[in-house]
């Protein structure tokens, strides 16, 4: 096809924007929303900034205001019964206004000094109107700034999209089998697309949509469940024995019971190991749910079996803290039995050296790095078991690059704190075998959750003096925001001073992103030896801290934490046998949204409650970065966080296909095989991906 209005600098622009290289590329590039035209608005109906809306009116007066590059005009505009100003910062000697004419007034209306008005609104004489401006559902697209820049506009991209109709409306190739458009009741694709962008009316916009969304999800869902198929037939590493190793821990050194659950998801691991197949598995476990131990037995039965392990943590306290809990445990087993080394990016070049040689020669047992470790050039005798570590982002992209550490796959347990909504769970981990620890060890009493305004500080020193008295420690947290690093610092400084002097009598350490490792774990060792009563720290020690004796959790300007992160930082306190608290302080007057995740946070300790909350509150904005470190094909229209029943049926479509079909080899699957192979050419190469 061809592009109308497209020259060689404009199709540069797209390509290098938006990725668009055809005219079906083109095509495939949805419109975020619609504009209304068949409605017109007084304006007196007016009632927010989200919607553009059209007003038919005349212009009574205009002045400009300042000179030079600061000049302004701004304009009254009527619809006969109330007035609102209109306002031009730019170019301004081209807008020519008229008196006693009709225009047809069409944008989004900002609200300034509490009244609306319009910035460079469109004005259209009426007598230039064209029908078409008038009626039906206008697609709206995303630009970005270097598209403006170039006069891509979204009016400019509708032109565009516009020009192709024609060429669209002679039909593009179907890329759902028939039978899945009858069955489900979907749209056919040229029909689809040519309703996603000039929709006939809102339904037929609908059912476009669904199509499109439909055909994203099942791509997705064939591509991830044929690669499971795909591994369930990859050979992997068999370890069938349970040896030295795992039963002097077991039966001599555990310093206690493991529960229930931790015991079920060791036999499920342990059916894996001795399958014969690689394991891919996910285990879910709230926090303090005891996953570290179950990441050692597991090590210590792949040392057992001859293989080494990898441990990967997502920061250096928490790899230094693993090592720290995996020393103290396997304390009393012999050292001839048990190798376990970390290297992270504090690791010396000699340090390092002499790693890679023990790595190499297989005398180190268990690895533990940070996740900067798949990045690494480091060489393993027999690896065979990589545990990830708390890691939300480690999708099917992060885990395709294990492979290239090993002439075979090793087993592959992701361990995780964060509930995992069901659709992440199907999508970002759809290929992951799944294991829940759903009981924490005995004793725990469910901490105390409290929300205070920053107006009652008083009260909260009150309560944290109480608590130091009776010997308890106090972790005190502070939001770090990437963008501003400076004014986060300078927040967390000021909090430690203030606190320097309203507690002379204790001691404090404070620890922050941009501290050296080093100094980081001298402070971190401070607090865990019971040296220091108090911790100041940004979110660095959002996962995995582990301080039983520490009971209170203060987590400041608790308005700027998600939920998922304020849950994280809950699970620091808890870990001991005395009942612990959260305090959520916050400033007196709070958003809804705020407001509501405080009370859920209040209200409950049930991390899959609060993980579905978050995923209502958030909306898919956040998810994206998700999805996009964790899926093989970007979403461009369908949302995991609202089109969780859609993708069910998308799975259950592609899976009835691979059952018969694993490896869509059948003639009648080759539009499956070939849409895919086109998709996967496209998508962005998995290891450009960190
Ligand atoms: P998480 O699942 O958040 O990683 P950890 O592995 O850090 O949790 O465990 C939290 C605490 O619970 C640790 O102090 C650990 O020693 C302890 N723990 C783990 N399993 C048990 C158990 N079966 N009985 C008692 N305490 C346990
Ligand atoms: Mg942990």
């Amino acid at each position: 096809m061809y592009c109308k209005g497209v020259g060689t600098k404009r199709a540069d622009t797209l390509r290098k924007e938006l990725g668009v290289q055809t005219a079906m590329d083109m095509l495939r590039t949805y419109p975020y929303k619609y504009t209304d035209r068949s409605r017109f608005y007084k304006i007196h109906e007016i009632e927010d900034e989200d919607t553009a809306v059209q007003i038919v009116g005349r212009v009574t007066d205009w002045h400009t205001i300042g000179v030079g590059k600061g000049q302004r005009l701004s304009a009254t505009f009527t619809d006969g019964s109330h007035e609102i100003e209109l306002v031009w910062f730019r170019g301004v000697q081209y807008v020519k206004l008229e008196k006693g004419i009709d225009y047809l007034l069409f944008g989004k209306p900002s609200r300034f000094n509490h009244q609306y008005n319009f910035v460079h609104p469109e004005l259209t004489p009426m007598s230039k109107v064209t029908p078409q401006m008038m009626t039906g559902l206008e697609p709206d697209y995303n630009t970005t700034e270097r598209m403006k820049q170039h006069g891509l506009n979204s009016k400019a991209v509708r032109t565009i999209v516009a020009g192709l109709m024609p060429d669209l409306k002679m039909g593009v190739p179907e890329t759902l089998g028939q039978d899945i458009l009858n069955h489900y009741h979907l749209m056919g694709l040229t029909e689809a697309l040519c309703n996603i962008h000039f929709p006939k009316d809102t339904p037929t916009m609908q059912k476009a949509r669904e199509r499109l969304k439909f055909e994203e999800l099942f791509y997705i869902q064939l591509q991830i469940l044929r690669q499971m198929k795909q591994r369930e037939q990859n050979e992997g590493f068999m370890m069938p024995i349970v040896g030295k190793r795992f039963n002097t821990f077991y039966h001599e050194c555990l310093p206690f019971a493991l529960t229930n659950a931790q015991k079920r998801v060791m036999r499920e691991i342990q059916a894996d190991l001795k399958s014969g197949k690689q394991m891919n598995r996910l285990l879910q476990g709230d926090v303090g749910s005891g996953k570290t131990l179950v990441a050692l037995l597991c090590a210590l039965l792949a040392a057992d079996n001859g293989y080494q392990t990898c441990i990967m943590a997502p920061t250096e306290i928490l790899a230094n803290q693993h090592l720290e809990t995996l020393t103290t445990l396997t304390q009393s087993l012999p050292p001839s039995l048990i190798h376990i080394a970390l290297l992270t990016g504090s690791t010396t070049k000699k340090q390092r050296e002499t790693l890679h040689e023990q790595l190499r020669s297989g005398e180190i047992n268990i690895l533990i790095g940070t996740h900067a470790l798949i990045e690494d050039e480091v060489q393993f005798a027999n690896l065979g078991l990589v545990i990830v570590d708390e890691q939300h982002r480690f999708g099917v992209a992060q885990r395709a690059k294990l492979w290239s550490k090993n002439i075979r796959p090793p087993h592959v347990l992701v361990m995780t704190a964060t509930p995992i909504p069901r659709t992440l769970a199907m999508t970002v981990y759809g290929d992951l075998h799944v294991s829940i620890i759903d009981e924490l060890p005995p004793g725990r009493k469910p901490v105390h959750t409290l929300h205070y305004s920053i107006q009652r500080k008083v009260s909260v020193n009150q309560f944290l003096t109480q608590q130091i008295e009776q010997g308890r420690q106090v972790y005190v947290v502070y939001p770090l925001i990437k963008e501003n690093e400076k004014l986060d610092l300078q927040d967390l400084q000021n909090g430690y001073n203030e606190l320097c002097e309203t507690f002379p009598q204790y001691r404090i350490s404070m620890v922050h992103g941009q501290m050296k490792a080093k100094d980081k774990d001298v402070q971190m060792q401070r607090f865990a030896n019971g040296e220091t009563q108090i911790l100041v720290a940004t979110t660095v020690i959002e996962v995995g801290v582990n301080v039983p004796n520490a009971t209170v959790m203060v987590i400041e300007n608790a308005e700027r934490f998600g939920l998922s992160q304020l849950h994280q930082l809950r699970g620091r306190v808890g870990r001991g046998a005395d009942q612990s608290y959260c305090l959520l302080l916050t400033r007196l007057e709070m958003t809804k949204e705020t407001r509501r995740r405080i009370d859920i946070m209040v209200a409950t300790n049930d991390g899959f409650r609060i993980a579905e909350e978050d995923l209502n509150l958030r909306g898919p904005g956040d998810l994206e970065g998700t999805q996009q470190s964790g899926l093989p094909f970007e979403l461009k229209i369908a949302s995991l966080s609202t089109d969780g029943q859609l993708l069910e049926v998308a799975r259950q479509a592609a899976n009835a296909i691979l059952e018969q079909d694993p490896t869509l080899s059948d003639e009648f699957n080759r539009i499956y095989k070939r849409r895919l192979d086109i998709m996967r050419q496209t998508a962005t190469n998995w290891s450009e991906i960190s």
